[in-house]
């Protein structure tokens, strides 16, 4: 059991790449922390975790809202003493091309994934501070934080603005023995992604196979979706290694797609 006993809050957890971390780092003997605000597909997540014999409970938490997110953290450190790990996850894609995208979809996207980012950061180091046992703070970045698309100009200006925040994350944790690292997936098929392939669809002009074929998938070396257990090991790996010495980097997994 790679993360016995550590404290483990994950966003947009009820759904796809969080759920399965959070599955996974259950079977590794965390307590996990089930944040989300879709709070009853939280509360079943966990529930299925403690039926399975892991430690889970569910906080309600829209990432954006800063009470909430210091509420939940602090209901987290209450209930299991602590944080070791915060895996900031919870995201949405708008698909659309920049010239008809909206101010306020543009605000909500980036509110989502850098907002979130920030203050489920500033809420977690706090108490990993308080705790004074370090702690592996990990962004689901994506291969869009290195490389861009059309029709995602505000996903791909996040998704490269969370690799700037684990670098200071990186700088400021060190002394405290926080780290922080960027998770970079390609394709993963969540309900993140299967709704955009009919919208992509629709805005390229060509069929939903060709947006898997020739949209999703041309740049990976085999034609294949990475999947939630490949994030999944991954996130295992950077939150249950030993030292400062991995911290500030990200990680690509996504079938050789972004090759760094
Ligand atoms: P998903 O839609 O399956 O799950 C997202 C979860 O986030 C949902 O449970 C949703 O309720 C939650 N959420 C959304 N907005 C929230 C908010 N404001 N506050 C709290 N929770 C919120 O999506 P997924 O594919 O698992 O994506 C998870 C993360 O992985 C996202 O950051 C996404 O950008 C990233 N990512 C996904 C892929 C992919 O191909 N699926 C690839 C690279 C990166």
């Amino acid at each position: 059991m790679l993360l016995k006993d550590k404290v483990a809050l994950i966003t947009g957890a009820a759904s796809g790449i969080g759920k399965e971390i959070a599955f996974e780092y259950a079977r590794q003997g965390a307590k996990v922390v089930i944040a989300d605000m879709a709070l009853d597909a939280a509360t079943a997540t966990a529930n299925e975790i403690v039926k399975a014999g892991g430690t889970a409970m569910a906080v309600a938490m829209n990432v954006t809202d800063e009470a909430q997110v210091d509420k939940g953290v602090a209901e987290a450190v209450a209930a299991y003493g602590g944080m070791d790990v915060l895996i900031s996850n919870a995201g949405i894609q708008i698909i659309s091309p920049l010239v008809d995208l909206s101010y306020d979809n543009w605000k909500k996207m980036l509110a989502i994934h850098l907002d979130g980012a920030f203050l489920t950061t500033r809420a977690c180091m706090r108490a990993m501070i308080a705790a004074g046992r370090g702690g592996s703070v990990i962004y689901m970045g994506s291969v869009h934080s290195h490389e861009a698309s059309p029709l995602k100009a505000p996903y791909v200006a996040a998704k490269h603005g969370l690799i700037g925040l684990a670098k200071v994350v990186a700088k400021e944790g060190a002394k405290d023995k926080i780290r922080a690292n960027v998770i970079c997936p390609g394709f993963v098929r969540t309900p993140l992604v299967d709704k955009q392939i009919p919208e992509q669809a629709k805005e390229l002009g060509i069929s939903e196979a060709d947006v898997i074929k020739n949209v999703m998938l041309k740049e990976t070396v085999d034609g294949e979706f990475t999947t939630v257990q490949d994030v999944a090991q991954t996130a295992l790996f950077l939150a249950s290694f030993g030292s400062n010495a991995l911290t500030g980097q990200s990680i690509t997994v996504s079938h050789g797609w972004h090759m760094q």
